[in-house]
């Protein structure tokens, strides 16, 4: 199911972490060349990502929410 970037956060691992409008968290890292995501890196690019959808694994296995929403 794809849901909509809605924040992020970093975890204790220091790679960041997209909060979706489905109450998932998800990984969005940027490990060339094997996972190509250089907007991540980015304040900017982050932001300009807020609102796009990705799919999430966890709406498809029926997950408990990661937070809340509010
Ligand atoms: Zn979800």
């Amino acid at each position: 199911m794809n849901q909509p970037i809605t924040g992020y956060h970093k975890d204790e691992e220091n790679d960041w972490v997209a909060r979706l409008r489905c109450g998932h968290f998800q990984h969005v890292r940027h490990y060339p060349p094997f996972i190509n995501r250089p907007w991540v890196t980015t304040e900017a690019g982050r932001i300009s990502m807020i609102g796009h959808q990705l799919k999430c694994k966890k709406c498809d296995l029926a997950e408990p929410r990661d937070f809340s929403l509010e």
